[in-house]
């Protein structure tokens, strides 16, 4: 690890110096002690003897981060972290990602920083942290604030469901009933409970009647009257938290909350809890095309199989058959579900087959105990320039060096050290990668029995078995290709 030292003096140092001390050179023995202690490389030491705010006014900060950019330190060594900056956060913010960026750590007395490290992030970004912190505080405090007022019965949604308008009555927000569109809903749960009518059959009834809907026509859509059947909000109740929402990353998903809360409303109910209980049990009878949700997997190619055109295919069932489609329907012919499980099966057969004969090559050809005799030769070499290191302190302290001769015998033993470590680094992975191997080796085996057996396992088994062995397939076909004539290419978990 190559290191430098930074030196600079707080406000509290010019006072002491006035006493006659001198605060640079008692920091800079301190560190060195430091760095003797545990065995650092130091290649540079720099020394901020103007004590300017801003970081224009500070030239060793400004070399510095200049040469972490070049590559030329792994670590800084300062007496606390507040000497990197002090001045407002923005010019803290650029020393700080300069740091991170190139994965320059912050050695201290007290503490190693990695900005890398999230935590670490933290403690050193207190200020944005705490702003973050109580931006979910206000979200929350609005959320409870947001439940409370569901729990009083209010209706507290941005639009009133079809059959209301919102209305404030004694400061509470709650519903009042529009007549002519109250009997359009009942209706519509008259329709669904005792005339055994789908949403299909009902939207026609409508259009037939001329019943206005929110948009003001008569175009009903199967989705309108799905979610009409499904709100609690016509029985009289309110509710709150349909769906749950939760942030992956950058996007926010939403998935179905198995326990919203609903309440009591303060507003009337158009019909009653029995007929909306009963539409209930109808609509879980009826025949609908179960969502991806309810149905659990049933595609065991769910997760790894794409199109060409980079958007997932999925499975639909036609009285024949059970295709692959691209969702985009980009163009790219479907095909039947077992015709591609076929071809996936014995492409997998002929991988493992030549992987395993691979992997034995590669093994042979991998003399480990060699590997081993030359790390331990290795790590002798590298405890021998430690010491060396360790006897120029000495130099140092008793004068011997001067602190120029120290820095640059420093660097030439820490350039040794490095070179060393990197093919100790070096030797080790490939010792690491003939573990790997040997592991792999037994694992294929494995891999082939259950490729034997694969029609037997459940859709659930088969997608949790082909998701361990393969990332991603992707799946090409022409527009008039015949049924077998598609390609697959495999992006595999184990290759050599
Ligand atoms: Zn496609």
């Amino acid at each position: 690890m190559r290191i430098c030292i930074y030196l600079r003096k707080s406000r509290e140092d010019i006072e002491k110096e006035k006493n006659g001390i001198d605060t640079l050179q008692s920091h800079e023995s301190t560190l060195l002690e430091l760095a003797k202690k545990k065995q650092y490389n130091i290649v540079a030491i720099k020394r901020e003897v103007v004590s300017g705010g801003s970081l224009y006014s500070r030239p060793e900060m400004l070399s510095l981060l200049d040469e972490i950019e070049h590559n030329s330190y792994d670590a800084i060594l300062c007496m606390d972290i507040d000497r990197l900056g002090r001045a407002g956060m923005k010019e803290q913010g650029i020393i700080l990602e300069t740091f991170r960026d190139n994965d320059v750590l912050i050695i201290t007395p007290e503490k190693v920083y990695d900005l890398n490290n999230d935590t670490d992030m933290l403690h050193t970004d207190i200020k944005s942290f705490i702003a973050r912190q109580e931006l979910n505080l206000i979200k929350k405090r609005m959320e409870n604030g947001r439940i409370r007022s569901v729990k009083d019965g209010q209706y507290i949604h941005n639009m009133a469901p079809y059959g209301y308008k919102k209305i404030v009555v004694n400061k509470l927000k709650t519903l009042e009933t529009i007549p002519e569109q109250a009997e359009i809903i009942k209706l519509i749960f008259d329709m669904y409970v005792n005339q055994d009518k789908g949403a299909i059959a009902i939207t026609k009834e409508l259009k037939s009647l001329g019943a206005i809907n929110a948009s003001g026509n008569s175009n009903w859509s199967t989705r309108t009257i799905k979610a009409i059947i499904h709100n609690p909000v016509y029985y009289g109740a309110v509710y709150y938290q349909k769906r749950k929402y939760k942030t992956v990353g950058n996007k926010m998903t939403s998935t179905v909350n198995k326990k919203p809360i609903i309440v009591d409303g303060l507003h009337e109910g158009i019909i009653t809890y029995e007929l909306y209980h009963k539409a209930q049990e109808v609509a879980s009878n009826r025949y609908n095309v179960p969502t991806r949700e309810e149905q659990g997997i049933v595609n065991p190619l769910a997760g790894i199989m794409k199109c060409s055109c980079g958007y997932a295919m999925y499975l639909k069932k036609n009285y024949k058959a059970t295709r692959l489609d691209c969702s985009n329907r980009c163009g790219a012919r479907g095909t039947n579900i077992i015709r591609v499980e076929q071809r996936i099966i014995q492409d997998m057969k002929k991988y493992f087959k030549n992987l395993i004969v691979d992997f034995e090559q590669l093994n042979d050809d991998n003399k480990t105990s060699d590997n081993f005799k030359k790390i331990e030769i290795i790590k002798v070499n590298i405890e021998k320039k430690k010491q060396q290191l360790n006897k120029l302190y000495e130099f140092l302290e008793q004068e011997i060096y001067s602190t120029e001769l120290f820095l640059e015998r420093s660097k030439i033993i820490s350039d040794e050290i490095n070179k060393l470590q990197d093919n100790l680094g070096e030797l080790e992975l490939k010792v690491n990668d003939a573990d790997i191997i040997q592991q792999n080796i037994k694992e294929i085996p494995k891999i082939q029995n259950i490729l034997d057996i694969y029609e037997t396992l459940s859709i659930k088994e088969k997608n949790m078995f082909l998701k361990s062995i393969i990332n991603r397939i992707t799946y090409y076909k022409n527009q008039d290709a015949a049924p077998d004539d598609f390609k697959l290419s495999y992006d595999m978990k184990i290759s050599n």
